[in-house]
């Protein structure tokens, strides 16, 4: 049996191992997938670290997966060999429960998390279900990687945002470039908040045309319709709050944050609202890739080899990373 290079958690807490598996067969309704290049997420960094409740173990992780069709399933329709595909971390939903009946997949009882409850992107080659796969256009496999969960997660916390025209983003890493450039080109005004004193990410958001980037110890200079929390930071909630205008919402992106402290209910007050983002629902997918081939974004990534996965982890922990980080095939 012909075989292939993945990296594998093997435990929580453990770093990842480089084991040469079995190619997988695509069962019915699957693909497989040769991969081109895997996104690394913060979601990746919960899972390795034991944050994320009951993972697949062992589990190859990575949901931000760029990569070709070269197997098909039995009854799989809509899908060719050799077709650029992006394969998201909705990896697949019940399509029974009141959630999926509701349009709400992304909240549906009995799903499959691709990279952390079936195996993801790190990895020569991947299954996949075809019907959660999304068909993507040609070009660098590298530049797209984020757009599959950075960019998937950014545009629904967008979406929650609503029509906000001055839009706050707490934690400027791989999502919020992505989304600072859609906002921009929808003519809202961003206003990008990064951990105190990181000069190089305000600088960063500052080229990407923010209308003003600072320390996310600092106030707001105007008050805000929204704010959009991508930093896994519970103490930014409150600051988010109050920098929000009446009416104000603030939509939590992340799978996972640090506990948020007490705050004083005058700060929720005047119909603010705290909201979190789960996951994605195949129709987000289809409006992301629908206004970027209106509205193309450019993604800023710094390439590591699939055997580096643990040190691209290492970077994205300590902030070092400038964009998004992606392995490649
Ligand atoms: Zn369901
Ligand atoms: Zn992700």
């Amino acid at each position: 049996m012909a075989g292939m290079r993945a990296m594998l958690l093997e435990a929580p807490g453990r770093p990842l191992r480089l084991a040469e598996l079995a190619i997988p067969t695509p069962g019915p309704g699957e693909v497989l997938v040769k991969v081109l290049a895997c996104g690394v997420c913060r979601t990746d960094l919960h899972l390795v670290d034991g944050e994320l409740p009951e993972p697949k173990l062992p589990v190859v992780p990575g949901h931000e997966i760029v990569g070709e069709v070269a197997g098909l399933g039995a009854g799989v329709a809509g899908l060719a060999i050799g077709q650029r595909v992006g394969v998201p971390w909705l990896g697949r939903t019940c399509g029974v429960c009141r959630f999926c009946r509701s349009q709400r997949e992304n909240l549906c009882d009995d799903p499959l998390f691709t990279g952390y409850t079936r195996d993801g992107g790190y990895a020569e080659y991947t299954l996949a279900d075809a019907r959660y796969c999304f068909p993507l256009p040609p070009g660098d496999p590298v530049a797209q990687a984020p757009l599959l969960c950075a960019g998937l997660i950014g545009f629904r916390a967008y979406r929650m945002a609503g029509e906000a025209k001055r839009l706050g983003i707490y934690g400027f890493g791989a999502a919020a470039h992505i989304l600072a450039q859609i906002a921009r080109a929808d003519g809202r005004e961003v206003y990008a908040f990064t951990r105190p004193g990181d000069r190089a990410a305000q600088a960063f958001a500052r080229r990407l045309g923010v209308a003003w980037a600072g320390g996310s110890d600092e106030p707001a200079p105007v008050p805000l319709d929204a704010a959009i929390v991508f930093a896994p930071v519970g103490a930014l909630v409150p600051a988010a709050l109050r920098a929000v205008d009446k009416g104000g919402v603030v939509v939590l992106g992340g799978i996972h944050m640090s506990d948020i402290p007490a705050f004083p209910y005058r700060i929720l007050w005047e119909e603010r609202v705290v909201r979190s983002v789960a996951n994605l629902t195949r129709a987000d997918g289809l409006g992301l890739f629908d206004k970027l081939a209106r509205t193309p974004v450019a993604t800023e990534t710094v390439r590591y080899p699939l055997e580096a996965a643990n040190e691209a982890l290492a970077a994205l922990r300590d902030g070092r990373l400038q964009g998004a980080a992606v392995l490649i095939l």
